[in-house]
C-alpha cells in the first residue's frame, strides 16, 4: 500500500505543514489507496516467478514514455552482458515466436492457462527444443525473419524452464531482457509489478525542472507567447519547489521532467503516478496500470513530443488532449488547462510516486495576468484553412494531391490547408505541404496523387517521400488505381512522388583470410538503402539456402555456415532486395572442406 502521508509547502509563511488535517484531502488519497488496493486483488501475486536467476535491476519501467510508444514492460538488467539464462515465469505453452532485427528482436511469448501472456525480448537466441522448431520453420519457409504463432500442444514450457539466453537484438540499446505480462485474450498491457515481483526500491522521485506553456490565442506566459521554464530546488527536507513564479494571461499548462530510480545507482526510469493538485481538486492524473497495445501511440500526446523527438528530453505533460484516449490518464478530472485568476498567486503540486509508494511532491505558484495578445483572441480557422478536428474525418483534395484523415489522426485541433510548390529536381511530382511533422499523428492516413506521366514500365518504382521531425526523409510505398498513387503516412508536413530505382548497397565486412570457409563460420555483410529501405534478403551457397541474421541498428548481416551446407567448391551469393523490387547481389566463390 503506497504510502499516504505527504507534506505541503505554505508560501504565506514559509513553513511546511501536514496536510494531513485536511480530511477531503485525505479522501482523495485513501481513493487513490482503495482504487490501487482493488486493482491489485484482481491479478494473482504469486503466480509467475522472475524470469531470471540474479535480484532484479529495472532499466526501465512500465508505460515510460519513448520515442512514439510506451514502454510495454519492464526492463531487467542483464550485468552488461549477453548470454544469461532466462526461465518460464510459469506453466504454459510457447504461443508466439519472433525473429527480427527490428523491435523486440528474437522475442518469446508464453501462454499461461490463467490468461495472461508473458513476454521476453531482446533474446540472443533460443534454447531446445524452441531452437530446432525455430530452425526447422526457417528453411521450410525460406525466411530469415519469422513471426510464427504456435498452438497449445506445440511446445510446451513448465514453469522455471530454460527458454532462452539474454541478448541485445532488435531495437535494444544495450544487453538487457525486455519483459511483460499480458492479457491474452486482449493484448492488453498490465503493469508486471501487479505479479508481485520482487523489486528492492527505496528511492523517491526526482523533480528536475517544469514549464509553463501557454494554450490557446493570445495566451502569454511571462508576457511571452513560448514556454517558460522553472528549475525545480530541493530543500533539506526532500521537498521540491520551482526556482521562479510565473505570470499567465489567459489559458496554460504544464510540464514536468521527473524520474525515478529503484535505487541510487541505477538508470532512470518513468514515474508510476502523477498527480497535478489544486487546493483540494486534483487536475490531472497519470497512473501507469494497464493499457492496450493500440493506444501505444498516446505516449506522443502525454510527452512534448517536440523536446523528445529532437533534443531526447522527456516532459510529462499535465494536460490531456481532446484526442488523447489513453487510460492511464484519468478522463473524470479536468483535463489540466489552468487558468489563474487574474491578480492572485495561485499554488499548484504535483506529486509524482513510484509502484513501492515512494513519492516526492513539488510545488510551483502561477499568477493570474490580463494582458493577453492584442487581436489574438479567436482559435477559427483563416480564409482558406480548413479545420482539423481531433475525432472527426476530414477529406482534402488539392490540385492532384488528396488526403483522408480518419477520426482520431491528430490530438489536437489544427487550422491547415494544402499548399504546393514545385518539387525537387527528381520528383515526380509538386510538394505539397499540410501541416507539420512537429504534429504527432496517431495513426497511418491515405495519401494520393494523381501522376499521369509515369511511364508504365516504372510504376513499381514510384514511392512518396514525406520528411520526419528530424528532417529525415521517409519513403512511402504504394499502389496504382488508375492515375492516382494510393499510399499511407504516419507524419504530416511535406509529400512527392519520387522514383525508386536505386539497388540497395552491400559489402562485405573484412576479408577471407582464405578461399576455404570452414562449416560454423561467420561472414558479416553492411547493408543499406537510400530510399524504400531493405526489404528481403537471402544466402545461398550454390543452391543451399543458408539462415542470415539481420540486425537494422549496426546495418549488419551474419550469415554463419550452415552445417547441412553443401561441401566442396561453392558460390556463396547474398541477394538483398529493397521495398520495391531492387536487387543487389554480392557473389565469393569458395572452398567448403
Ligand atoms: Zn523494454
Amino acid at each position: 500500500m503506497p504510502k499516504v502521508l505527504f507534506r505541503f509547502f505554505d508560501g504565506e509563511n514559509r513553513t511546511y505543514k501536514h496536510r494531513l488535517r485536511h480530511v477531503p484531502f485525505v479522501f482523495v488519497l485513501s481513493l487513490i489507496a482503495l482504487s490501487q488496493s482493488v486493482a491489485q486483488s484482481r491479478f494473482p501475486r504469486d503466480y509467475f516467478t522472475s524470469p531470471i536467476d540474479t535480484p532484479l535491476k529495472l532499466s526501465g519501467g512500465f508505460a515510460e514514455l519513448r520515442n512514439n510508444h510506451l514502454h510495454g514492460g519492464l526492463d531487467f538488467r542483464t550485468g552488461g552482458e549477453e548470454g544469461r539464462p532466462i526461465y518460464a515465469a510459469a506453466d504454459g505453452y510457447v504461443g508466439r515466436i519472433r525473429v527480427s532485427g527490428h523491435g523486440y528482436g528474437n522475442c518469446l511469448y508464453i501462454n499461461h492457462p490463467i490468461g495472461y501472456t508473458t513476454v521476453y525480448g531482446h533474446l540472443l537466441s533460443f534454447e531446445e527444443p524452441i531452437r530446432s522448431w525455430v530452425n526447422r520453420r526457417h528453411h521450410e519457409l525460406q525466411e530469415n525473419e519469422l513471426d510464427l504463432w504456435l498452438k497449445e500442444d506445440d511446445i510446451p514450457v513448465r514453469k522455471d524452464q530454460l527458454l532462452a539466453l539474454s541478448g541485445n537484438t532488435g531495437a535494444s540499446g544495450g544487453p538487457h531482457l525486455h519483459f511483460e505480462i499480458r492479457h491474452t485474450e486482449t493484448e492488453e498491457l498490465i503493469n508486471p509489478h501487479w505479479f508481485g515481483l520482487q523489486v528492492a526500491d527505496h528511492v523517491r522521485p526526482t523533480f528536475d525542472c517544469m514549464e509553463v506553456v501557454p494554450l490557446g490565442p493570445g495566451s502569454l506566459v511571462g508576457g511571452k507567447p513560448s514556454p517558460l521554464r522553472l528549475q525545480f530546488l530541493q530543500d533539506s527536507t526532500g521537498f521540491w519547489r520551482a526556482n521562479k513564479e510565473a505570470k499567465v494571461a489567459g489559458a496554460c499548462y504544464v510540464q514536468v521532467k521527473v524520474w525515478d530510480k529503484h535505487t541510487e545507482n541505477e538508470l532512470r526510469q518513468g514515474i508510476y503516478q502523477l498527480l497535478l493538485i489544486q487546493g483540494l481538486d486534483t487536475l490531472y492524473a497519470f497512473k501507469a496500470d494497464r493499457y492496450a497495445h493500440s493506444e501505444t501511440r498516446y505516449a506522443n500526446s502525454v510527452m512534448d513530443y517536440e523536446a523528445k523527438m529532437l533534443n531526447n528530453e522527456t516532459f510529462y505533460r499535465m494536460f490531456r488532449s481532446p484526442g488523447n484516449h489513453l487510460r492511464l490518464l484519468n478522463t473524470e478530472l479536468s483535463n489540466g488547462i489552468l487558468y489563474p485568476k487574474v491578480g492572485v498567486k495561485t499554488q499548484y503540486q504535483i506529486i509524482a510516486t513510484d509502484f513501492y509508494g515512494n513519492q516526492s511532491e513539488g510545488s510551483f505558484f502561477l499568477t493570474g495576468s490580463q494582458n493577453l495578445t492584442p487581436g489574438l483572441k479567436s482559435a477559427a480557422p483563416h480564409r482558406f484553412e480548413s479545420q482539423i478536428l481531433p475525432d472527426r474525418a476530414l477529406n482534402l483534395e488539392q490540385d492532384n494531391f488528396r488526403i483522408h484523415l480518419p477520426p482520431g489522426t491528430i490530438y489536437d485541433t489544427l487550422n491547415t490547408r494544402i499548399s504546393i510548390r514545385a518539387g525537387p529536381a527528381s520528383s515526380l511530382s509538386s510538394e505539397y505541404r499540410i501541416g507539420s511533422p512537429r504534429i504527432p499523428v496517431h495513426h497511418y492516413f491515405p495519401v494520393s496523387f494523381r501522376a499521369q506521366h509515369v511511364p508504365k514500365s516504372l510504376k513499381n518504382k514510384v514511392v512518396a517521400i514525406g520528411t520526419n521531425i528530424k528532417g529525415v526523409q521517409v519513403a512511402h510505398m504504394g499502389t496504382w488505381k488508375g492515375e492516382w498513387f494510393e499510399t499511407k503516412a504516419r507524419q504530416l508536413g511535406s509529400f512527392y512522388l519520387a522514383l525508386d530505382t536505386i539497388a540497395p548497397h552491400i559489402s562485405m565486412q573484412g576479408k577471407l583470410k582464405s578461399d576455404t570457409l570452414q562449416i560454423g563460420s561467420s561472414l558479416f555483410f553492411t547493408c543499406s538503402d537510400a530510399r524504400s529501405g531493405i526489404k528481403n534478403f537471402h544466402f545461398y551457397v550454390g543452391e543451399f539456402w543458408n539462415k542470415l541474421i539481420w540486425d537494422a541498428k549496426s546495418t549488419t548481416l551474419t550469415a554463419r555456415i550452415d552445417e547441412n551446407a553443401p561441401r566442396g567448391n561453392q558460390m556463396l551469393c547474398l541477394l538483398v532486395i529493397d521495398a520495391v523490387g531492387n536487387e543487389a547481389n554480392l557473389k565469393i566463390p569458395v572452398f567448403i572442406p
